[in-house]
């Protein structure tokens, strides 16, 4: 499928009845996460003509709101969809910013790549933010550990029941005010670990950044919380059980010696940004960072040697929390210590200081939106 790098301008039309600022100040005083929607939504059409060439087109902000869609179209029968999240956060000075957006941006087209969805040009991407943001900046909860979380998303919306890539397609973005992902303060989660299901396997789609990976998950997520849990953890049943990673987080072990240990990319793992932000921090601080394999066996025996002294999960969303305990079939691995550790602790809140504007941006992951 071949496409014209159009870049478009965002036509702007405004939400005539948006939510009151009462309604609105009464959910930033307590976002929650995902719950919330702001007063518009960005999009941009995706066509394939009749020589076969695609282009994207008739970019625009409007009011948030259903989409009209015939009951045919793609992504309601065979789930042709990607999305993407990140966030947006208000900086003490007034101005918003986004991290690492073209890393988002990227990851978008290689989601796109693997669901034969058209890629999105990155300013495109990163225009169709700073128009929603700008549109919706009200909305953009300033509290501790709080911003605007950003979805972007495309889908199929070709209404054609034959299995093949769709020629028309969607693309969007919503935006919801978010705090904790976990509800309430931080504190450590507890995992269950499903041996009965797998999220991923080799050339599959655990890389890709698409629905379908997501509603796999949910039985396995089901099953969680019938132990108590809070997130899932998946093996990857095919290489010695090794750890692959959470429902919607990376994972990542602390060991006494001063490593950082991460299951390494193996093609079914996703390509977390908050992963990849926390492995340069941590070589930053001197820490040795390893992406490998990692047993289960090895996480149960080094906690119990005292090796491994924290285990923390990683995602835009979640940010970094914790791991408390690992429940499974035939027993627990405790966790290693009380509360958050010191290195997790410390990693967490250099980049949130990062992200908020706190603390120096070295890196140059920060985007003005
Ligand atoms: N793994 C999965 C399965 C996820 O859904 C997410 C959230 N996008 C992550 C890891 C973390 O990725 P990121 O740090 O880019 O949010």
């Amino acid at each position: 499928m071949t496409q014209t790098a159009s870049e478009p301008t965002f036509s702007r039309q405004r939400n005539e009845n948006p939510k009151s600022s009462a309604e609105r100040e009464a959910i930033l005083a307590n976002p929650g996460f995902g719950d919330y929607f702001t007063d518009h939504t960005a999009v941009v059409d995706f066509k394939v003509d009749a020589n076969g060439e695609g282009g994207w087109s008739n970019a625009r902000i409007e009011p948030y709101g259903p989409i009209a869609m015939d009951p045919a179209a793609a992504v309601l029968h065979y789930g042709q969809e990607i999305f993407e999240g990140m966030k947006a956060y208000r900086h003490a000075d007034g101005s918003v910013w986004t991290f690492r957006a073209e890393a988002n941006a990227a990851r978008l087209n290689a989601s796109a790549r693997r669901l034969a969805l058209p890629e999105l040009p990155p300013e495109v991407f990163l225009e169709s933010l700073r128009e929603l943001v700008a549109a919706d900046q009200e909305w953009i909860p300033t509290g501790d550990g709080e911003a605007l979380y950003l979805r972007p998303f495309m889908i199929a919306t070709e209404a054609f029941l034959g299995v093949r890539p769709a020629r028309e397609v969607s693309y969007r973005v919503i935006a919801s005010p978010a705090g904790n992902y976990f509800g309430g303060e931080l504190k450590p989660v507890s995992i269950w670990l499903t041996t009965t299901y797998a999220r991923a396997g080799e050339g599959g789609t655990g890389e890709a950044k698409c629905g379908g990976n997501y509603a796999a998950s949910l039985a396995a997520q089901m099953e969680a919380e019938a132990q108590g849990c809070k997130q899932v953890l998946f093996l990857d049943p095919f290489n010695d059980n090794a750890i692959e990673e959470l429902g919607g987080m990376n994972i990542f072990f602390v060991f006494k010696d001063g490593r950082l240990v991460t299951p390494a990319l193996n093609g079914h793992i996703l390509h977390g940004i908050t992963r990849s932000s926390v492995m340069q921090l941590a070589a930053d601080r001197g820490l040795q960072v390893q992406e490998r394999k990692i047993t289960i066996d090895e996480w149960r025996d080094g906690v119990a040697a005292g090796e491994i002294t924290e285990a923390f999960a990683c995602g835009t969303a979640a940010v970094i929390t914790p791991i408390g305990e690992l429940k499974m079939a035939d027993g627990v691995i405790a966790s290693p210590g009380e509360g958050i550790g010191e290195v997790t602790a410390a990693i967490r809140e250099q980049l949130l200081g990062i992200q908020t504007g706190v603390v120096e941006d070295l890196h140059g992951w920060l985007t003005r939106l």
